[in-house]
């Protein structure tokens, strides 16, 4: 019998899950100048400050008339003289009159007194008089003012993420600075005695640390900030003062050392920093040793994922990466999902929630996946083969081939084309 740890233990992914995500809050926002922002989520409204486009323009080049004056060149050729010219940045001379024409290129504002442009290609020029030989539609080719943003409109809502043609937008209205939310910052640290850096001798039954590598990368692509705290020891002195160098974080992520072993010091370590332990254990596979918790109320959330280099990316997945979405402002913060069929049978115990590395292949309209082979936790390559989780709920024992399975995307890759559609 062991004592009640004061949090519990062994809970389903989706407890693990609600716990996570139910303390969690988008971080403050800071003042980013538009490119910086891209990719980031908005936390301050985008108002905008002007009308564009701010005056009618031209569409095309060609020569700017009033509608009425061209009725009759419905039936036969009508002659107008070209009274003054207006380039795009330009102004009229003065007012058209009627029975007047304007030379006008694209963007170029409509004289006052115009209201049509007809597109050169449609008319023949002779010498100083221009003939049409149809009658246009009244504000043909003519961009009304506010067609695209009128002063006031409130155009780019909190949440919305920065893309090329939000900072497009952002640059017409003339704003170079946004309110976004404050990018996670990530302490990375790794435990045990058998790691070494990359770069040294991994003989002698020593590992390279690949999770500081793999675990930063996984914080790059969700937005996050991570700095390398280092490979701690084996000893809970060593540990503490690796962990203390992350206090001043958002998020600190170690991995190792949070099984039940004699050198496994995380959990103990963590409640001697004074942090709530939240949970210790998710009935998951890879990666039933997990522990969550926070540094006081305020402090730095604290991941001690398992060690095994695949535990480690598969629940970074599931937990950190939503955890981390959110703080920089997300709405959405998990990976699609599509329904899959099974290319061949898979069989497990019940009792744990499997998240099966897959590789997905599109089958017409929809996908199939197949295992990556030997699901062994200390297989990397598994995910490197992978596009994708497949998830395989606690209780279920067996999918027959040909079941529709639902697999968490990994890898966006696999919905790009090889050939083109248009
Ligand atoms: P542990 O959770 O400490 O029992 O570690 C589980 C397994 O993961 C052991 O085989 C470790 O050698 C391995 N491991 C732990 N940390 C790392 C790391 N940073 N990089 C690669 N493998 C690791
Ligand atoms: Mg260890």
């Amino acid at each position: 019998m062991t004592s009640d740890p004061g949090y519990p233990t062994g809970i389903t992914v989706a407890e693990a899950r609600r716990i996570v995500m139910a303390e969690v809050e988008p971080l403050a926002a800071e003042i980013a100048t538009s490119e910086e922002a891209r990719g980031r989520i908005l936390a301050r409204p985008v108002v905008s400050g002007r009308t564009l486009p701010p005056a009618d323009v031209s569409a095309m080049d060609g020569y700017a008339v009033r509608a009425v004056d061209l009725e009759a060149a419905s039936t036969a050729a009508v002659s107008l003289p070209v009274v003054f010219e207006v380039a795009a940045g330009g102004a009229g001379a003065r007012p058209l009159e009627a029975g007047e024409a304007a030379r006008i290129f694209t963007g170029a504002p409509i004289p006052e007194g115009a209201d049509t442009v007809v597109p050169q290609e449609q008319t023949e020029r002779r010498g100083e008089q221009v003939v049409f030989d149809a009658a246009p539609p009244r504000g043909d080719h003519v961009r009304s003012a506010g067609e695209d943003v009128c002063e006031g409109d409130p155009v780019l809502p909190v949440g919305m993420a920065l893309g090329p043609a939000e900072i497009g937008l952002l640059a017409s209205l003339g704003r170079s600075l946004v309110h976004v939310h404050r990018r996670p910052r990530v302490a990375v640290l790794s435990g045990g005695d058998e790691l070494v850096e990359p770069d040294r001798d991994p003989s002698g039954g020593r590992i390279v640390s690949s999770n500081a590598y793999s675990l930063s990368a996984q914080c790059r692509e969700a937005g996050a900030m991570p700095t390398n705290l280092g490979i701690a020891r084996d000893t809970p002195e060593d540990l503490e003062a690796l962990l203390r160098g992350g206090l001043s974080s958002d998020v600190i992520v170690s991995s190792a050392g949070v099984s039940v072993g004699d050198h496994d010091h995380v959990r103990s370590v963590l409640e001697r920093l004074g942090c709530r332990i939240r949970f210790w254990g998710v009935k998951m596979k890879p990666g039933y040793p997990l522990v969550f918790g926070r540094l006081g109320s305020t402090g730095p959330f604290v991941f001690g994922l398992p060690g095994n280099p695949v535990s480690a990316m598969v629940t970074f997945e599931q937990f950190v990466r939503p955890l981390l979405l959110r703080m920089a402002g997300h709405h959405a913060c998990f990976r699609p999902v599509v329904q899959a069929v099974l290319a061949e049978r898979l069989a497990k115990k019940p009792g744990r929630l499997h998240f099966v590395r897959v590789h997905l292949e599109r089958d017409g309209a929809s996908w199939q996946a197949s295992s990556t082979g030997n699901q062994s936790s200390g297989v990397l390559r598994s995910m490197t083969l992978a596009q994708g989780l497949l998830v395989f709920p606690d209780e279920a024992s067996e999918f027959e081939a040909g079941a529709t399975v639902q697999v968490q995307v990994l890898d966006d890759a696999i919905f790009r084309e090889i050939e083109p559609v248009a």
